[in-house]
């Protein structure tokens, strides 16, 4: 197994959704079916390079998964447990599909909102009751889940470990090892282009951006009331 892994996260692809409005910011984040084949085909053949999706999107299945299955590609699919069937997102015969063709499915929470303004019962909603609702489909516990947003603090953190949580995904880029509790993950979006690949699929980050980063990461573990 590599030490060093780089983790490619997909969100919406192909023409954005007339059936709901976007996110904010989710247009950074939604590629084009020729941006999502390039960051395929420069995965393949690559044991350093992982792939996820998030936010459970009806094209995960309609344009990812045979776009993976063409290439002989794994992806790890996490999903939110309280859009299932919502216009433009994925229903529970989609996820089962997922899983079918041999891709692991974790969670997103339950309504994609931001972690770090999260009440008690809120928080009980999108971790417990989401990890319930996706462990009925994939038939075991929900071990893996990637953050919304990538937003998180020490509550969230503690939040997740408390739920006994495996791995924690998270949006903070740049290289990841694959025994860690966290896992930083690249957003491919409407920038990926050659050089977006080149730059993050082979770690030529400048070394103020990787110090940055560094840094930045140390900040959200620590932040937070107690
Ligand atoms: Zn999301």
């Amino acid at each position: 197994m590599p030490t060093s892994v780089v983790i490619i996260n997909v969100h919406g692809i192909g023409p954005h959704p007339t059936s709901r409005p976007l996110d904010p910011g989710e247009d950074q984040v939604w590629a084009s079916i020729e941006q999502f084949e390039r960051a395929l085909d420069a995965a393949v053949g690559r044991d350093d390079v992982r792939i996820t999706f998030d936010d459970g999107n009806a094209s995960d299945v309609e344009i990812g998964l045979p776009r993976l299955l063409e290439r002989g590609l794994k992806a790890h699919f996490f999903v939110l447990a309280g859009e299932f069937g919502q216009p433009g997102r994925l229903d529970v015969a989609g996820v089962r599909e997922l899983l079918k063709a041999g891709m692991p499915v974790g969670s997103h929470g339950w309504a994609h909102r931001d972690w770090r303004r999260l009440s008690d019962a809120e928080a009980e909603q999108e971790i417990g009751e989401a990890n319930r609702v996706i462990g009925e489909i994939t038939g075991e516990p929900v071990t893996d889940v990637a953050i919304p947003f990538g937003s998180y603090d020490r509550v969230v953190l503690t939040r997740l470990r408390r739920a006994g949580m495996r791995r924690v995904y998270t949006s903070d880029g740049g290289a990841a090892r694959p025994g860690e509790w966290l896992q930083a993950r690249n957003s491919i979006g409407p920038d990926l282009d050659a050089a977006w690949i080149e730059r993050v699929y082979n770690g030529k980050a400048s070394p103020i951006v990787q110090a940055r980063r560094i840094v930045a990461r140390r900040v959200k573990r620590l932040r937070g009331a107690p």
